[in-house]
């Protein structure tokens, strides 16, 4: 679970987070939606603190920080082992193979033998439909390809947690199909996850709770069923005309 109290970020004289809390409890999928510029990123960078809020706590399975306290290095580090982020950009690494970019991590931080990160790899690979691209190297694969294997990296770390910052808005539409329907299975299997996106449609069938962000505020947060048909904020209304 996530719990963000009263999440405060300025960049220089730019008030980009204004107080945030949310809740995303256990075996949930939050979407978060709004126009750009309302701080989607920057929140869920907070999330793992790649970024570091002003003020506010953030609670990630049960580890909370404070950041007007110091933060301890061990307590970050535990915090960031629950997560796993995949990003707009999948930056795999173009010198290795499909299998060691999935594997080198696994290695580094979990400290697996080689065989043991390959065959957790190979495992992960098909479950995202790439069983046969182990041994290329990513140029030889598509966008939605080269995602698919970013989100093979991410779990090889076993995460409790899943962000993803627009996954697909790189990619050609029927690619980013490859990539939703691997996140809508991870979804069906418990992760609790947090996705920024332009996909209404993904939003709208399978997030539990849909967070819509402006101007550094939560504007307004429900089910996503409710909101897109009756949305109570006249901002929202004018963002879903706009996109929809
Ligand atoms: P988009 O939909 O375009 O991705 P977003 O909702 O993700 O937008 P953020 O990337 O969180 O928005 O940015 C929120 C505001 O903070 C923007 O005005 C942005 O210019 C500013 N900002 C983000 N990162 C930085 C930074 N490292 N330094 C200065 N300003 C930043
Ligand atoms: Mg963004």
């Amino acid at each position: 679970a996530i719990d963000l109290n009263n999440v405060e970020k300025s960049f220089g004289d730019h008030h980009v987070l204004k107080g945030v809390s949310l809740q995303v409890p256990t075996g949930t999928v939050t979407a978060m939606i709004g126009p750009s510029g309302a701080g989607k990123s920057s929140l869920l960078r907070c999330i793992n603190l790649l970024e570091r809020p002003d003020s506010g706590t953030i609670t990630v399975e049960g580890i909370t920080i404070d950041v007007s306290t110091k933060i301890d290095d061990e307590q970050l580090r535990a915090l960031r082992r629950q997560i796993g982020m995949v990003f707009q950009h999948f930056n795999l690494f173009p010198h290795l193979t499909v299998m060691q970019n999935v594997s080198l991590a696994q290695m580094r931080v979990l400290g697996r033998s080689k065989d043991e990160a390959n065959e957790k790899s190979l495992t992960l690979l098909k479950r995202v439909g790439l069983g046969d691209k182990a041994d290329q190297y990513p140029a030889r694969c598509s966008g939605g390809q080269q995602q698919r294997i970013a989100i093979a990296r991410a779990l090889a770390l076993e995460p409790n947690i899943m962000l993803f910052d627009e996954p697909t808005s790189a990619l050609d539409p029927e690619l980013g199909l490859e990539v939703l329907a691997v996140m809508r299975e991870l979804a069906e299997d418990g992760m609790t996850m947090v996705v920024v996106t332009h996909e209404m449609q993904f939003a709208r069938s399978v997030s539990d709770d849909l967070v819509v962000m402006a101007d550094g505020r939560i504007l307004e947060e429900g089910h996503p069923e409710e909101i897109f048909s009756d949305p109570k904020e006249q901002r929202t209304r004018e963002f879903l005309r706009a996109v929809l």
